[in-house]
């Protein structure tokens, strides 16, 4: 029966990973896969992750089945770390995920559960396992612009223009913070607007929030979340602790459901679980646990945020000295852009044949519609990298 299958696309981002391993320069830049590095190129376990491991270890005298929807007391956690007090505590279902990619594509179950012929509205660009979860699916995607090419932020009116198009019954996927894969994010106004376009139509807001602290900090990052989810009836939000714990193979996320009333809750929780027992049953539960152990410690929860703040801080001084060191170079300022960009990405918005030029010609390594990892970099790297981009013209 086997031979009736059809072999799928390959990951590009991994098959530029496998390039790059085989280059053999030494001046070579890997600017691909979204995990944070730090400047030597290491992703480290972070110290409030080795501690509250170690006392996961020594306490722990059980590994039986926690729930369906995971340990409630990580839920408790991470609905207060990104929600806030935005919403009463029983108006949110939770179910844990194994991570954040767990938490999207449970959120697009339980929106074909509801609705069968839901169009689900995607920024265009978007982080692409979005497209292929719902194509899989058979969801109806409906792209909306976000990404202006000229000026590299939003295209905010394009934007507004398209969601407005939207109707109840319809979904609207947001990214809560460090839009990937562009960097560009709406601005505080912008997202009142998009409240309004919310209210307005009647479509259903879902929330992607992968990088919260990677951006502005914890709150800052978390603000529009919690400002929309406040200002809707229901929402859904997809939340991952893959990046901001550095817990990535753990396999942490958490799906929240918010409704308007009791009865509704209630529905949300029990479907959040039943769609977790078909797909995995119990969730992962060891990155959950060591979030929820940091976030209930005092000391442990400071030392994150910390080191948090650290990585946040590193990322945001190589997006100044990148922005510097181009604005030396073209004499311009037509990179300031990725100094305003936050998170993770920059979009740099050239060709694929540049990208390709930047890789054959100067070992730099970044995905085909040009997103950079700008935690790739470090001191040493930004002005190659620069270098590069005015060599092959950008
Ligand atoms: N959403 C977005 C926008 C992401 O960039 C990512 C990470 N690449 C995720 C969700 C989920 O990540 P994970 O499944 O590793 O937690």
């Amino acid at each position: 029966m086997f031979e009736n299958l059809q072999s799928q696309p390959a990951d590009k981002i991994l098959a530029l990973m496998q390039m790059y391993k085989d280059d053999p320069r030494e001046t070579k830049v890997d600017l691909g896969v979204g995990v944070y590095k730090d400047a030597t190129g290491l992703t480290p376990v972070m110290r409030a992750v080795k501690a509250a491991e170690q006392q996961i270890w020594q306490a722990q005298d059980t590994k039986v089945y926690t729930g369906l929807a995971g340990d409630p007391a990580f839920a408790d956690a991470m609905i207060a770390l990104v929600l806030g007090d935005a919403v009463p505590r029983a108006t949110v279902a939770a179910a844990a995920t194994p991570g954040g990619t767990g938490a999207v594509r449970q959120a697009f179950e339980m929106v074909r559960m509801a609705k069968p012929d839901a169009r689900v509205f995607v920024s265009d660009p978007t982080w692409p396992n979005h497209l292929s979860i719902l194509k899989y699916l058979d969801i109806e995607v409906v792209p909306y612009r976000y990404f202006d090419d000229e000026t590299r932020g939003v295209d905010f009116d394009g934007m507004m223009a398209d969601l407005k198009t939207a109707h109840a019954g319809d979904v609207i996927l947001l990214h809560g913070c460090c839009h990937n894969p562009t960097g560009a994010n709406l601005n505080a106004s912008q997202w009142d607007d998009v409240i309004k376009v919310l209210q307005d139509t009647g479509a259903t807001p879902m929330i992607d929030i992968a990088y919260q602290g990677f951006g502005d900090g914890l709150d800052a990052d978390a603000a529009a979340t919690r400002k929309l989810v406040a200002s809707v009836p229901e929402c859904l939000i997809a939340a991952s602790c893959s990046k901001n714990f550095g817990i990535y193979r753990e396999r942490t996320g958490l799906l929240m459901a918010v409704a308007a009333d009791p009865a509704a809750h209630a529905l949300n929780q029990a479907t959040l679980a039943f769609l977790n027992r078909q797909n995995f049953s119990f969730p992962p539960d060891h990155g959950a646990r060591i979030v929820t152990t940091i976030l209930n410690d005092d000391a442990l929860r400071a030392d994150w945020m910390a080191e948090l703040e650290e990585v946040r801080g590193a990322m945001l001084g190589l997006r100044t000295q990148l922005a510097g060191e181009l604005q030396r170079l073209s004499g311009s300022d037509r990179f300031g852009f990725l100094g305003q960009h936050r998170g993770m990405f920059s979009r740099l918005g050239t060709s694929p044949e540049k990208v390709e030029e930047l890789r054959v010609k100067h070992g730099i390594y970044m995905v085909g519609d040009s997103r950079m990892n700008i935690a790739g970099l470090n001191t040493d790297s930004v002005p190659i990298l620069a270098a590069a981009i005015i060599d092959v013209g950008i």
